[in-house]
This record gives C-alpha cells, sequence and structure tokens, in this order.
C-alpha cells in the first residue's frame, strides 16, 4: 500500500516536471523566436514565472528533477531560437539559478504565504523577483552573450534585467495565485451574478485592449488601465491577474505585428519592446499594490464583523447595562438592557449627557471616576450612583467603567458595565439600620446615636441652634424591684414611645442603656427644647401605669439639656447633658435641669 502510494506520488511528481517543463519551453521558445531584436537576449522573458511559481510552493527536497527539466528545456529553446549551442548550458544554469535563488529567499522572507494579500507581500515579491534576481543573473547573462558573440555586455544585462524582470512581476502572481488554489476557490464561491461579471469584466477588457492596440492614429495606452482598475476593485487579485495577463498577450503580439500605439514612438523594435515592458511593468504596479490593499482590508474588514458581531451579540444578551461614553460625558451608545432595567428606549438617551439621570449627590463621585478612567485606560474603576428610571424612581447601580484607547493610544472614551444593586444595597442599609437599633425599644441604640450626631457634626458643626437632652427614669431600680423585670421593660418601651410622641419626626431618639434614652432636637432653642421636654415631663409622670400583674403606679423622669455652642465637640456636648441630668436628679428628679 505505502509503497503503491510512494510511487503514484513520484509518477506525479514526474508528470508535472515534465508539463512544467513543457511550459517552460514553450514560453522560452516563443519569447527567444520572436522579442530577440537586439540580437543577443531576448527582450521579454516570462518562462520564469511558471517554474519560480513551482518552486516557492513545493518542498526543496521536489526541487531537483522539475529544475533539470526546465533546465533542459531552456537549452533547447536557446540552441534552436536564441544564442546557439555555445551559449546553451550558461544561460539554461542562469536561468534556472536565477529562479532557484529567488526562490530561496522568498521563502524566508515570506514563510507561508504567496496570495499577495497586503502592500508588504507585493513589495517584497517585487523587489526579488523583479529587481534583484534579474539584476543579478544579467549580470552572467552579459557575460555570457559578451563572451559567446561579442556583443556589448551591459545592452545585453539591461535587456536581461527588463525582459525577466517585467516577466516575473507580470506573470508570476497569476500563477501563483492559480497554483495555491485562490482561483479555485473564487470560482468555487462566486454566484452567478459574479461570475458574469467577472466574465463580463474580461471581456470589456480585452475589447478595451484590442480596441486601443489595433489602432496607432491615437496614443491610447491609458484606456485599458480603466477597465483593469474596475476589474481589480471588483474582483480583486484575480481581477488584477486576469486583466494583466491579457493586457500583456493582447499588447505584446499588436506590438510584436507593429501595430498598436508603441509604434507610434519613432524608435527601432528592440525599442519598442523595452518601452512595452516599461509600460506593462507600470500597469502590474498599479493593479498588485491596489489589489493586494484591497484585500488586505477586505480581511480585517471580515475580522472586524466578527469581532463587533460577538460584541454585539454580548451586548444585547447581557443583563447588564452597557454605556459606551464620549470624553465629553455625552451617552454615545446604550445597550438594549436599559429598556427592562430603567424602562428607557435605546434611542431616548443617545447624544445625551447623564446628569438628568444621575443622583445629583452622586453626580461629583461619577464624573470623578469618568475623568479617573480617561487617565488611566489600563485600569478598570468602579462606581456606585442613584440614578432615576423612566418612571422617576432612583435605584442604586454600580459600573465598571474602562477608557477606550485610539490607535495613538489616547482615551477615546470610557465603556460603563452598569448593573442593579438596589437589592444589595437595602439589605447592607437594613444591616446598619439592625446594628445601630435597640431591638427592646426600635429606637437608635448608642451606635445608632452616634453615627446620628457624627452625621450633624460631619461638616464641622452642626446647623445652630441645635440642642441635646440627656433623660433617665426615677428609681427605677425600686420599680423593678417591685413589679418586677417584665413590668420595667414595659416601662423602657413606653417612655420610647413617648419620646418619639412628643418630639419631630426627624429628631433622633435613642436609648443609651439601661432606662437612659438621648434625643437631638435640631433646630431647638435651649427654650424650646426647655418648652418641649417639660411638657414631655409632665406628659409621662401623670400617665397611670399598670404592672404585669395588675398593680397600678406611675413613673417620672429626669433631663438633662444642653446646647450647642460655638467650638464645642461631641464629647463636650455629652458630658454637659450628663451634668445636668446629674444635677436634675441631685436637686430631687422629675424635673429638667438646663447645662450651665
Ligand atoms: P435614679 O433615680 O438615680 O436614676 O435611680 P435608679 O434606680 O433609676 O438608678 P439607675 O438609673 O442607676 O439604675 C438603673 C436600673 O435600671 C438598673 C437596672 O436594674 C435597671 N435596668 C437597666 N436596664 C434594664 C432593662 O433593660 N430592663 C429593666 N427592666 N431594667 C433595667
Ligand atoms: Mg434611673
Ligand atoms: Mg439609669
Amino acid at each position: 500500500m505505502e509503497h503503491a502510494a510512494a510511487r503514484a506520488r513520484g509518477n506525479r511528481n514526474w508528470l508535472s516536471a515534465i508539463a512544467l517543463a513543457t511550459v517552460y519551453f514553450a514560453l522560452a521558445a516563443l519569447t527567444l523566436r520572436y522579442t530577440r531584436f537586439n540580437g543577443g537576449v531576448a527582450l521579454i522573458w516570462i518562462a520564469t514565472a511558471p517554474l519560480l511559481a513551482y518552486l516557492v510552493t513545493r518542498p526543496k527536497r521536489l526541487w531537483l528533477i522539475p529544475a533539470l527539466a526546465c533546465g533542459l528545456a531552456g537549452a533547447t529553446a536557446t540552441i534552436i531560437f536564441g544564442l546557439g549551442p555555445k551559449a546553451a548550458l550558461p544561460f539554461a544554469l542562469i536561468n534556472v539559478g536565477e529562479a532557484i535563488g529567488g526562490a530561496l529567499i522568498l521563502r524566508r522572507m515570506l514563510p507561508r504565504s504567496y496570495r499577495f494579500e497586503s502592500l508588504r507581500e507585493i513589495g517584497i515579491f517585487l523587489g526579488v523577483a523583479g529587481l534583484l534576481m534579474p539584476a543579478v543573473a544579467g549580470f552572467f547573462a552579459g557575460l555570457t552573450a559578451n563572451a559567446v558573440t561579442g556583443l556589448p555586455m551591459l545592452r545585453n544585462w539591461f535587456d536581461y534585467f527588463t525582459g525577466h524582470g517585467l516577466g516575473a512581476i507580470a506573470f508570476t502572481p497569476l500563477v501563483l495565485l492559480a497554483s495555491s488554489g485562490e482561483v479555485r476557490n473564487w470560482t468555487a464561491k462566486a454566484n452567478a451574478r459574479e461570475r458574469i461579471e467577472a466574465a463580463s469584466l474580461v471581456v470589456i477588457m480585452g475589447v478595451v485592449t484590442l480596441g486601443a492596440f489595433t489602432q496607432n492614429v491615437l496614443p491610447l495606452l491609458f484606456l485599458p488601465i480603466l477597465p483593469m482598475m474596475i476589474a481589480v476593485f471588483r474582483i480583486g487579485r484575480l481581477g488584477a491577474a486576469l486583466t494583466i495577463t491579457l493586457l500583456t498577450v493582447i499588447a505584446l503580439i499588436c506590438t510584436i505585428e507593429g501595430a498598436g500605439p508603441i509604434n507610434l514612438i519613432a524608435g527601432s523594435s528592440g525599442m519598442h519592446a523595452q518601452f512595452l515592458q516599461f509600460y506593462l511593468a507600470c500597469a502590474v504596479l498599479i493593479a498588485w499594490p491596489a489589489a493586494a490593499e484591497l484585500k488586505h482590508r477586505k480581511i480585517i474588514h471580515g475580522q472586524l464583523q466578527a469581532a463587533s458581531a460577538v460584541a454585539r451579540l454580548v451586548v444585547d444578551r447581557t443583563g447588564d447595562i452597557i454605556i459606551y461614553f464620549a470624553v465629553d460625558g455625552t451617552m454615545q451608545y446604550i445597550s438594549p438592557a436599559i429598556e427592562i432595567i430603567a424602562g428607557y428606549g435605546p434611542d431616548e438617551l443617545t447624544g445625551k449627557m447623564p446628569h438628568s439621570l444621575i443622583h445629583p449627590a452622586d453626580m461629583d463621585e461619577a464624573i470623578r471616576i469618568h475623568r479617573l478612567a480617561l487617565q488611566h485606560p489600563d485600569d478598570t474603576f468602579i462606581v456606585e450612583y442613584r440614578a432615576r428610571s423612566a418612571d422617576g424612581s432612583y435605584a442604586w447601580y454600580e459600573g465598571h467603567s474602562r477608557a477606550t484607547v485610539d490607535e495613538a493610544g489616547q482615551s477615546s472614551g470610557v465603556v460603563s458595565i452598569i448593573h442593579g444593586v438596589s437589592a444589595r444595597k437595602d439589605a447592607e442599609d437594613a444591616l446598619v439600620r439592625e446594628t445601630q437599633t435597640d431591638p427592646l425599644t426600635g429606637v437608635l441604640n448608642r451606635r445608632g446615636f452616634d453615627a446620628a450626631l457624627a452625621e450633624r457634626f460631619a461638616a464641622g458643626s452642626p446647623v445652630a441652634p441645635f440642642t441635646i437632652v440627656m433623660f433617665d427614669l426615677d428609681h427605677f431600680k425600686a420599680i423593678n424591684d417591685t413589679y418586677g423585670h417584665e413590668t420595667g421593660d414595659l416601662v423602657i418601651k413606653a417612655f420610647a414611645e413617648h419620646l418619639q410622641g412628643m418630639l419631630r419626626k426627624n429628631d433622633a431618639v435613642a436609648r443609651f442603656g439601661g432606662e437612659e434614652f438621648v434625643a437631638i432636637l435640631d433646630g431647638a432653642t435651649a427654650q424650646t427644647a426647655h418648652e418641649v421636654c417639660e411638657r414631655l415631663r409632665v406628659g409621662f409622670a401623670q400617665f397611670q401605669r399598670q404592672a404585669v400583674d395588675g398593680r397600678a403606679f406611675s413613673v417620672t423622669v429626669s433631663g438633662g439639656i444642653a446646647v450647642y455652642r460655638e467650638g464645642m465637640d461631641v464629647a463636650r456636648l455629652l458630658a454637659e447633658a450628663d451634668a445636668a441630668l446629674y444635677r436634675a436628679k441631685s436637686e430631687g428628679r422629675n424635673r429638667l435641669a438646663l447645662a450651665a
């Protein structure tokens, strides 16, 4: 089995080498027969194209047979149509050597691809196959021609260089494209309309080129460039390959036959042939780079489309809101999730600033984070804020923001991935409330009181006038002792309710411990505080209470009032209230005392 497969492979290699050598011979014979105007080397040489294409696309171990076969074919052509038997061997070596040298360098510089998908590829290919190798090989060709026939060395170097360079430039890309399967790919993928379009463009190119080159009244050399470029833009590299081949074949035959605008130039046939090559080289240099660049952009466009399809899918499907903010903060893009989460249509907010959405208290922080993200494009920043839904209610959100950067590395905007955190915020708030609440009475505990007081002192000093009152139930030990602890608890609860009922809703009320309470009276002067607390004290004392065993009794309360004065700190204010309470107790209880 393996032997049979290896033999089949070997046979195929021989067959392709013979086919290659046949093509090589035909092309060499044609160009030698018709383009040796100067009596030396051929002015046009295209046989190297299939050999070079063959070599760059196959492993080096398969090079020997085709190289020998082409050398033999070339030598035969030289003997029959060229400089004769003496030049046959050196020219075979020079021509095949040029292809091998070019293939070695190209494989090193373009290790994977001969698809002409970028300007770099085209540049390297043209530099190596179109300039370097023909120049080097031309040197030896010039020497040989000079040695064999005594013809001028420089003249033959130049003829060889231009002929081989053009041949490589004009034909090798087409052969490479064809042998790399690109043409087959295109044919397989193209639909009927595209095939008709391609065929029509080729026909138009043929007609226009024939029209330009079968007349020699007007210098219409520019005319075929037009359909050629249309073909490049419509069918890419294949269009370039087809139209350039067509142009080369028609221009070559017509010009050699004495027709076409190049024959308008006063000069020898050799000069015409060389001008023709110059013209064709220009056409190649117009079409191929454009085709390569188009292909390159097409590839990038495809990658971009794939990436944006993924991005769009993520953006559309995620439960988070994704907003793209421009540098100035306007919302450039808002993902559809905003409709479900906040009730806005995505288009409703596009192009607007978020100022009308974000809670005024959180706006500064949101702006700060936006600027921070722009300044540090490598980091992600997290911001929490309240934002208004379409129905006017506020909810908490958490945004993860990161800057996008342009090609120059400059921040070009901020992408923020936002999700609602109201549930978490509510849970956090509930937890905080729980730790700040006295379980028996439901008013603030000591920790809650400290927080409430700290909030009022946050700006340095509270908004004056500002008063705190400390209460302590009188002879409470006796109540516990007489009616039991349970009744004592009921009295403590009753006082907390009484306190809350008598004070304003925003006045903070806290159980400081045991049967001791504190109240914060915002905006109360000493006088108002005293009036309010006096009503409170009297009302509490008047109330008839009932113990759990049914016995009736009453309880009194004492209070110490401290008024905030400029420069006082929290500890001082509390100490003054405590001292006042102590005084009220010592003066007989069931009374208020004002801090001195
Ligand atoms: P004074 O008039 O000087 O305030 O006398 P008093 O007996 O009230 O003395 P003080 O305020 O120092 O005593 C508080 C008593 O309150 C001590 C304790 O037995 C009682 N007590 C503290 N916490 C609780 C509680 O949660 N429930 C009940 N039932 N009693 C408490
Ligand atoms: Mg007491
Ligand atoms: Mg007490």
